[in-house]
């Protein structure tokens, strides 16, 4: 889906600072606020920070973006796609997406604890492919 279509059928309207903010996190996969700023200066030099920040939130709200929160990390953001898990370089900071199957640790532990887990968040420190 293209991401002026992705905002339209959230009833967001496809502004020109929208659609560099989505294209970014497309590119890089992961981004803090401050990595998404220094890539949307080359391409809009006066947006400030609370102007892309609020445009993230309200993408946030949308549920069209995520926030990913790492430990020891500042807070990263990507678009929305399937249930995934991190796998972080504790040596030059890369962030990998991968899939691993949550269903059976959330059905064994909501029965175990009597609750109800609404989201599973696991990252892995890791050495990555290149850096090893
Ligand atoms: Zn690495
Ligand atoms: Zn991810």
């Amino acid at each position: 889906m293209l991401h002026v279509d992705i905002l339209k059928a959230n009833s967001l309207k496809a502004t020109p600072q929208r659609l560099c903010i989505l294209d970014v996190l497309k590119n890089h996969g992961h981004a803090t606020l401050e990595d998404i700023e220094r890539f949307t200066k080359v391409q809009f030099p006066t947006l400030s920070l609370s102007t892309i920040y609020r445009n993230i939130d309200e993408m946030l709200k949308k549920e069209i973006l995520t926030e990913i929160k790492l430990v020891n990390k500042k807070e990263y953001y990507e678009i929305k796609k399937e249930n995934h898990t991190h796998m972080v370089c504790e040596n030059c900071g890369k962030i990998e997406d991968f899939i691993i199957d949550t269903d059976e640790i959330i059905k064994k532990y909501q029965t175990s604890t009597c609750s109800k887990i609404h989201k599973i968040t696991i990252s892995f420190n890791s050495t990555c492919k290149e850096c090893l």
